[in-house]
């Protein structure tokens, strides 16, 4: 898996505690920062495809990411 988009990551120039949120804490600062980020679509690919499952990625919350990362297991399944 291609990891050269880390070198361009804006979220390792903030505070990284803001990218794994307490159980109900909240990732609104988080995604703010994945919005502004060159490297976003990216990030989210490698995040769906490693079946990440913790944190924020690709300016998903951890919840949402599984969502998407169950759906897309669904689609290749049915394909
Ligand atoms: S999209 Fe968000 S989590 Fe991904 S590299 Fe950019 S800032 Fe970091």
């Amino acid at each position: 898996m291609n990891t050269d988009w880390q070198e361009d990551a804006l979220c390792a120039q903030v505070d990284p505690d803001l990218f794994m949120p307490e159980v109900g804490g909240s990732a609104k600062d988080a995604k703010r920062t994945c919005n502004a980020c060159d490297v976003r679509a990216q990030c989210l690919a490698y995040a769906v495809e490693a079946g990440e499952r913790w944190g924020v990625w690709g300016g998903l919350g951890q919840q949402e990411l599984r969502r998407l990362i169950r759906a897309r297991r669904a689609e290749t399944e049915a394909a």
